[in-house]
């Protein structure tokens, strides 16, 4: 037999289905195009190698259009109006935004235009250009490159951070003064909707495939399990296999090419020490200065969840506490414990690490929640010297600190944890010692379309 089959909803595999490598342990799989409403997982670690979506790209286009405009309305009108000593005063957006650059608060301001306009709206604007161009039926070499750009975009954008940020911000105003619910808030609603429907619908495999520029991988790999070890790299973006010995960029989407992030684990350990001395400051210094009524108190993040008991909000105190204090915590202790263990070789569990890892990865950008309240109360409450919120250097280095945990965890390449298994001598790549026992979930594929495993000398 040519190649162990793992068969994960009994289905057979053609031979000439596309080659892919695990973005998290670089094993190599021969998988058809998932059915629909099917997952197809790794076999070793677990992560999503492709989703059959139900939609077509037609009806990705429509949700895709269908979001942009509700993203526009969203930036077309007020977030909130407040009333205080009969002044009224109310903000979108684009004008908070303004507002902080020109109180002189450039990078909340920045910070605000990055993650939540343009971040989103490039996206939105990238997909409906190229949604387009596959539906009339187009193929051209520039929609992957494009798309490469454009998931890097998704990437940052935050907008359910930004509406979570919103609420905070205006219970904490609603405890001040008199303050109303804008259009914006109802549109961002519906954005974020059809954004999830949209991404949802959408499995990024199609649009490189559509894409039209052919496998450029070797048709066949020989000796190996893993890519690496059959003498390819997989693109850190689109996916496509080539020889490791290219140097050249994807041929595909124009990513520069390795087999390995580089420098992985020392870029990590700088950011995730750079970040863990940010958080001293973060949470110890004040973040905003409050003049109530003529009265000023300054608040750190800590205050700010105490606040929220008080007054009985205990959900906000609890959503505040978790996404600031805990949450980054949370991240230096896994990711640590993930260098020292990829640094001592270390063969405990490798499917449990990569889980530990991808949690850190989705929980990370939540930490944001209480830099957009503050940057929503900063351009809101500026009503002279009688009521005002100015930021205060802890929420800077609050802002720095989540920036650089993500960047920690991204620059982080959780294939170093599958490199030490591989390494075993008499256990096959697929395998982790608990598995061998018994005593370690069997890979299961969540009802998904087949996918193989090649086997090392076969090919
Ligand atoms: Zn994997
Ligand atoms: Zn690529």
């Amino acid at each position: 037999m040519d190649h162990i089959y793992w068969l994960l909803s009994g289905y057979c595999v053609a031979k000439t289905a596309l080659m892919l490598a695990c973005p998290d342990c670089d094993l190599l799989h021969r998988a058809a195009a998932p059915a629909r409403r099917t997952m197809q997982l790794c076999v070793r670690c677990g992560a999503v190698l492709g989703r059959g979506r139900p939609a077509t790209l037609d009806t990705a286009l429509a949700l895709y259009v269908t979001a942009l405009i509700l993203f526009c309305l969203a930036n077309a009108f007020p977030l909130m109006t407040l009333r205080l000593h009969g002044n009224m005063r109310e903000a979108s957006i684009p004008g908070c935004v303004q507002i902080l650059a020109t109180l002189g608060w450039p990078w909340l301001s920045a910070t605000l235009l990055t993650t939540v306009i343009l971040g989103p709206l490039v996206h939105l604007v990238g997909m409906v250009v190229v949604l387009l161009q596959l539906a009339r039926g187009r193929r051209r070499a520039w929609i992957a490159r494009a798309f490469r750009i454009l998931e890097e975009f998704r990437s940052w954008g935050m907008t359910e951070v930004f509406v979570l940020g919103v609420m905070v911000s205006y219970t904490k105003l609603a405890g001040m003064t008199t303050v109303k619910p804008g259009l914006a808030l109802y549109a961002l609603g519906g954005f974020l909707v059809a954004a999830a429907l949209a991404m949802s619908s959408l499995e990024p495999r199609t649009v490189w495939e559509a894409a039209g520029v052919p496998e450029a991988a070797p048709p066949q790999a020989s000796g190996g399990l893993t890519a690496r070890r059959a003498g390819l790299q997989a693109c850190p973006a689109c996916g496509l296999v080539a020889p490791l010995a290219q140097r050249a960029p994807c041929a595909r989407c124009g990513a520069t090419l390795h087999s390995r992030k580089p420098d992985s684990a020392t870029r990590t350990w700088a950011l995730l020490i750079a970040s863990a001395l940010l958080y001293i400051p973060a949470n110890v210094l004040p973040v905003t200065h409050v003049v109530q009524l003529g009265r000023a108190h300054e608040d750190t993040i800590l205050s700010g969840v105490i606040y929220f008991l008080r007054t009985g909000s205990w959900p906000l105190a609890l959503l505040i506490f978790v996404a600031s204090v805990l949450v980054p915590v949370v991240k230096f202790v896994v990711i640590s414990y993930l260098l020292l263990s990829i640094r001592f070789r270390s063969r405990w569990r490798p499917r449990r690490r990569a889980g530990l890892y991808r949690l850190t990865e989705g929980v990370g950008r939540w930490s944001m929640v209480d830099i957009y309240a503050i940057s929503i109360m900063v351009a809101m409450l500026q009503m002279g010297s009688m009521s005002s919120v100015v930021p205060r250097p802890g929420a800077m280095a609050f802002a720095t600190m989540v920036v650089a945990t993500i960047m920690a965890v991204r620059s982080f390449d959780p294939r170093l944890v599958w490199d030490a298994m591989d390494s075993m001598p008499g256990l096959r790549p697929g395998m982790e010692r608990g598995s061998l026992r018994g005593d370690e979930e069997r890979p299961t594929g969540a009802g998904g379309p087949p996918s193989v495993i090649l086997e090392p000398g076969n090919g």
